[in-house]
C-alpha cells in the first residue's frame, strides 16, 4: 500500500487563538508576547507584513505597534493548551493513526484512505474551523518530509484553499522552498549546504548520495530519501520541533492500568525535562496525550489535557506531578491504551523566566542545583543511572525491543566483554 501522510499546521497558532474569542481583530495585526511580556513569540500575517520579527523585544517595535494599532497580548497558555487539545481531538476522528507533533501540528497517516484526499483534507480543515475556530494549512505527501513541504506551499499560496497535495508536483514545489526550511535540516547543515551551492529543497533532493552520506551522515540521507518520496520516517518518529518538546512512544503491548500509564507519563516527563535543561530553557505548558487502541471498526480516541504552569520551570518533580495530574483527568478505566505522550510548550530561555515575587518560586537555587547534579550523574554513568521512582523500575509497558542490539556504548550492563584465553 502506498504511504500517504498529511501534516496539519495551525496558522499563526497563538495569534489565531486570540482571535477565536475576539472576532473584531480578525483582520488586524496581532502579536503575542513571551511570559514576561518581553518578546514577540507569535504574529498574525498582518503583523508579519509590518516587519515585526519573531523574538523581537517589544520595546524595539513600540513605534510600529503604536503607528499601526497592533493588538498586543500577553501569552495565555491555559487558552492555547485547551484550543490545541480541541484541534487535535477533532483531527483524530479523521485517521486511524495520528501523531501530535507540537502544540499546533499533527501528522496523520492517510494510507489506504479511499477517495479524493484533497477533498477529505478540505473537510477536515472546515471542521476544525467550524468546531474550534482555528484556521489550518494541510500538506499531503508520500513522506512526512514532503507533507511538511506541502503544508508550507499550502500556506504560501492562497489559491489552494489551505490544502496542497504535493504528489505529481514535487519538482516545482521543492524548487520554491529554501533548503533551510526543509524539515530536519538544522542550522549547521543549512550553512554547509549553502556554501556547497545547495540552495533549494530541490537541490538537496538531487544531491549525490555519496556527498550526502559523507557530510550529513545517515540522518541526512534519510531526509534526502524522504524528499525523493521514499518514506523513511515512520509515524511516532520525528525530528524534534523547536517550539515544543514531546516525549512519546507506543507501548509494547496493550496497557489498561492507570498505574502503568502514570509510570510511562513520569518517565516521559523526566526525559522531556532533561531535554529542556539541556537547551537551557523552561516550559510554561504541560500537555498529556493519551491514545486508545483502535477498535476493529472504529477510530482510536485521542485525548489531550493541558495545564499551564504558574511559573515556567524545568524542575523534574514539578513536571512529573503536573503530568500525572493531567493524566488522571483524562484516564478512564476500560479501553486498552496504546500510547501516552508528554509535551512541553511555551518554552522560554532560563534567563527570561519571570519569578513570582509573592510566591516562593519552586525552582529556586536548591532545585536547580539538584537537577544539575542528577544530569551530571546521568551524563557520566549513562542515562537512567539516577531515576525518579515515579517512572517505575520494572516498566512492563515499555515498547517491544526484542531485536534491539545492546547499548554497547551507553550502558555499563551492555559493555562488550573481551575474554583472554
Ligand atoms: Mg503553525
Amino acid at each position: 500500500m502506498d504511504k500517504v501522510f498529511a501534516l496539519v499546521d495551525c496558522n499563526n497558532f497563538y495569534a489565531s487563538c486570540e482571535r477565536v474569542f475576539n472576532p473584531s481583530i480578525a483582520r488586524r495585526p496581532v502579536v503575542v508576547l513571551s511570559n514576561n511580556d518581553g518578546c514577540v513569540i507569535a504574529r498574525s500575517n498582518e503583523a508579519k507584513a509590518l516587519g515585526i520579527r519573531m523574538g523581537q523585544p517589544l520595546f524595539e517595535c513600540r513605534d510600529l505597534v503604536a503607528r499601526h494599532g497592533v493588538h498586543v497580548f500577553s501569552s495565555n497558555f491555559e487558552l492555547y493548551g485547551d484550543l490545541s487539545r480541541r484541534v487535535m481531538e477533532t483531527l483524530s476522528a479523521f485517521t486511524p493513526d495520528m501523531e501530535v507533533y507540537s502544540i499546533d501540528e499533527a501528522f496523520l497517516d492517510l494510507a489506504g484512505m479511499p477517495g479524493d484526499l484533497t477533498a477529505y483534507c478540505r473537510a477536515m480543515r472546515a471542521r476544525v474551523k467550524g468546531w474550534v475556530g482555528i484556521p489550518v494549512s494541510i500538506g499531503i505527501g508520500p513522506s512526512k518530509t514532503l507533507a511538511k513541504a506541502a503544508a508550507k506551499a499550502a500556506k504560501q499560496d492562497p489559491a489552494c484553499g489551505g490544502v496542497f497535495d504535493i504528489r505529481g508536483r514535487e519538482e516545482e514545489t521543492l524548487s520554491g522552498i529554501e533548503v533551510d526550511d526543509v524539515w530536519g535540516v538544522g542550522r549547521r547543515y543549512a550553512r554547509l549546504l549553502r556554501r556547497t551551492g545547495i540552495l533549494s529543497a530541490l537541490d538537496l533532493r538531487n544531491a549525490p548520495d555519496e556527498w550526502v552520506r559523507r557530510h550529513m551522515t545517515v540522518t541526512g540521507m534519510r531526509t534526502v530519501m524522504e524528499l525523493r518520496g521514499v518514506s523513511c520516517i515512520p509515524m511516532d518518529d520525528a525530528w524534534q520541533p523547536r517550539k515544543s518538546i514531546l516525549c512519546s512512544r507506543s507501548f509494547g503491548r496493550k496497557v489498561y492500568l492507570l498505574e502503568e500509564l502514570e509510570e510511562a507519563a513520569a518517565a516521559y516527563a523526566t526525559r522531556a525535562a532533561e531535554k529542556l535543561r539541556d537547551q537551557g530553557s523552561a516550559a510554561s505548558l504541560v500537555q498529556v496525550i493519551l491514545m486508545e487502541f483502535p477498535f476493529n471498526d472504529g477510530f482510536p480516541a485521542t485525548r489531550i489535557c493541558s495545564g499551564a504552569l504558574g511559573v515556567a520551570t524545568s524542575y523534574t518533580p514539578d513536571l512529573i506531578r503536573a503530568a500525572k495530574a493531567l493524566l488522571g483527568r483524562i484516564y478512564h478505566q476500560g479501553p486498552a491504551y496504546r500510547k501516552v505522550g508528554v509535551m512541553l510548550s511555551g518554552i522560554v530561555a532560563r534567563g527570561q523566566v519571570q519569578l513570582d515575587l509573592f510566591r516562593q518560586g519552586r525552582e529556586g537555587e536548591r532545585e536547580l542545583a539538584l537537577m544539575r547534579s542528577v544530569d551530571a550523574v546521568n551524563r557520566r554513568w549513562g542515562r537512567g543511572s539516577l531515576e525518579f521512582a515515579a517512572s517505575g523500575f520494572r516498566r512492563p509497558w515499555w515498547m517491544r525491543q526484542t531485536h534491539r542490539s545492546a547499548r554497547f556504548t551507553t550502558s555499563w550492563k551492555d559493555l562488550p566483554r573481551a575474554k583472554a584465553s
